[in-house]
């Protein structure tokens, strides 16, 4: 795993069921403890989080969706 300066805030991906599509939200980063790279392009593909007290893992788009 790369270590990766500590980012403040992450621009996660989700799906948003009721306008069928993907959608960006900027989730602020309280601490931050590496991420999950993608098998096809080993790009960033989650991230380990947290933010508001909680732990999270939060999705972004790694480089196979750009190409989409
Ligand atoms: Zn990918």
């Amino acid at each position: 795993m790369i270590p990766m300066d500590n980012p403040k805030e992450i621009n996660t991906v989700y799906w948003d069921e009721s306008s069928k599509s993907w959608k960006f939200k900027l989730v602020k980063v309280d601490e931050y403890f590496g991420f999950t790279t993608c098998q096809r392009c080993q790009k960033p593909m989650s991230h380990n989080i947290k933010s508001n007290n909680e732990y999270q893992v939060v999705y972004v788009q790694c480089g196979c969706s750009k190409n989409r």
